[in-house]
Formats: C-alpha cells, structure tokens, sequence
C-alpha cells in the first residue's frame, strides 16, 4: 500500500504538485498550521497583550484563519481575538455567509462583531448598483474601498490593534498583477504580509499570505470547516477572475510557478515601498477627518457619486 512521504503510515490523501509530496490527511493538516504558524513568526505579526481582530466574511479562507488563529494563539500570554464580520448588502450572497459565521464563532466560542455598509455608509453595494453614475466605478472598486474602512472601524469598536485578513498566495499575485496591469506601481507597494506597529493606526496582518488557495479549501474540506458556496453576482466585473483562471493554468503546468511569482511581487513591492515618498506623505480627509494620501479619502470620493443631485 502506498504510503504518507511524512509519517510512511497513512494512505496518502493530497498530492503536493510543488513539492512532489503525497501527505495523509493528518500531516497535510499539520502542514498547514505550521506553515501559517511560520508565516505569524517569520513577520513578527503578533506578539503579547494584542488584540487581534480576524475579518470573517464566510468564505473558506477567512474561517480557516479564524480556526487556526483560534488554534494556534495562545490566550496565556494575554492575546485576545474577536471576529468581525462586513454585510455589504448584496441579497442572497451575504445573508448565508452570516449565518454561517455566526454559527462557527459560537463554535469556537470567538465574539463576533457585525457592520453593514447600509449603516456606515448610508447604501448597501445593491442599491449602489443601481445607482452608480457609470459602470466604469466597478461593483470591488466600491466594495472593495467600503469594506477596507468598515473593517477599521469594526476593529476599532470592539479595541482591537491589529487586523488579521485571510489574503492568501493567489490573491497577493492577483493584486499585485491588477495593479500591475493598471500602471499604479504606488500601490504595487502595498503588497505586504504584514504591516509594522504604528501609534494611531491598526496593523494589518495577512497570516495566510504564504499559502495557495487550492490548499486552503483542501484544509477546510479536511478539517469539516463549513464555508460559503455561493459566489458574489457582482464578481464578473473585475480582471481578477481572468487573472486567477491565467495563473490556474499557469501552475497546472509548471507547478510551483505560482510561489515563485509571489516571491518576486514581493520583493518589487517591498523595492517600490522603500523608494516611494508618497507613502509617508499622509493626511487627514477634510470631509470625513480619517487618515488619508490625498485632501479627500477614497471612501467619500465614492460616495460622492451616492449623493442625489440638488
Ligand atoms: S466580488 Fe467584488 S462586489 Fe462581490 S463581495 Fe467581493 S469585492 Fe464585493
Ligand atoms: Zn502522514
Ligand atoms: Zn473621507
């Protein structure tokens, strides 16, 4: 019988492409957690007395973090995690995904915190859909930036100094190859496993950063992790599908082809931060008073286009 390559015991269940490893389901398990548990070390993501907020939208990639954070986080040296949860508004999408966060942090016995952009915002993504000025402000660009704001807050509400988001391999080369593919090199150096602790700001950490998404469902298949099936009906908008369908392809291939890519995009990005002025150029929005690059944030530019006409 053909065995595990880690523990030479367990039939085999996963095939790592990358490595040519045949794992059973108890060391791909491990595996994982390690490897998550290397990535938090390797940054220096969390140390004692944080509180870290996981953003929890019920996908497959943001229960598993919450799970192994759960896991691995040692509540002894005074470390604290709560949940948060963002309801963009988009019917028949988001109200299963609630229910199954909700479930799952009763579970784990993790306090869960939930924001609508209908009450922070004022328009759920449906209505602004419908009236949006022109589709050329695509469904993510305004979800996208909304949702980035409701997490800070919901991560400021319930006191927590760093936000932990479930960005895995594939969406960082996503990103990095979006803003590749629309000349914003600035943000190209945005791309980052883990920011540093600044006075007045959240630290935003991306445990997940260093693992394929092809793994991550594999994990939570494994591990009985119930996720959200249902795909976003305003998905279709952005390049990132065709992007990720690209890099699919490209791995399927030349397997390992993919980590090779997230190492160079990070490297660029850490050259790009490290060259860039503007970074450190930050202001305050003069309508809404939160921290910005420009006169006017990015969230009230948008919603600029919500406001009806006088
Ligand atoms: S696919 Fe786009 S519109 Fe849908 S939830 Fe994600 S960011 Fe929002
Ligand atoms: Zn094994
Ligand atoms: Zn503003």
């Amino acid at each position: 019988m053909e065995t595990c390559n880690k523990c030479n015991r367990n039939p085999p269940v996963y095939f790592r492409e990358y490595s040519g490893e045949k794992l059973c389901k108890r060391c791909f398990i491990e595996s994982i957690d390690r490897k998550v548990q290397r990535t938090i070390n390797k940054f220096s993501m969390i140390k004692f007395g944080d509180h870290v907020a996981v953003a929890t939208s019920g996908g497959k990639d943001s229960l598993v973090l919450l799970s192994i954070l759960n896991a691995v986080i040692d509540t002894a040296r005074g470390i604290t995690i709560s949940a948060i949860t963002i309801d963009e508004g988009i019917s028949g999408y988001r109200d299963e995904s609630l229910k199954i966060v909700s479930e799952f942090c009763s579970k784990l016995g993790v306090p869960l915190t939930i924001l609508s952009y209908k009450e922070l915002f004022g328009t759920q993504m449906d209505e602004a859909m419908k009236i949006r000025p022109s589709a050329k402000l695509t469904s993510c660009t305004i979800c996208g930036t909304f949702r980035r704001r409701a997490i800070d807050i919901a991560a400021e509400q319930v006191g927590a100094n760093v936000i932990a988001t479930a960005h895995n391999l594939d969406d960082e080369i996503q990103t990095f190859m979006i803003n590749l593919f629309a000349g914003d090199v600035n943000r190209m150096g945005w791309n980052q496993a883990s920011s540093s602790y600044k006075t007045g700001c959240m630290k935003k950490i991306k445990p997940l950063a260093d693992t394929y998404e092809r793994e991550i469902v594999f994990y939570a298949l494994q591990k009985e992790i119930p996720f959200q099936s249902e795909q976003c009906p305003y998905m279709n908008e952005s390049i990132r599908e065709e992007i990720r369908e690209f890099l699919n392809r490209l791995e399927k291939a030349h397997p390992g082809i993919k980590y090779n890519s997230y190492k160079s995009a990070a490297d660029i990005s850490a050259l790009v931060r490290g060259g860039n002025n503007h970074e450190s150029v930050r202001g305050i929005c003069e309508n809404c008073g939160r921290d910005c690059a420009k006169q006017i944030c990015s969230v009230c530019k948008i919603q600029e286009n919500f406001k009806p006409l006088s």
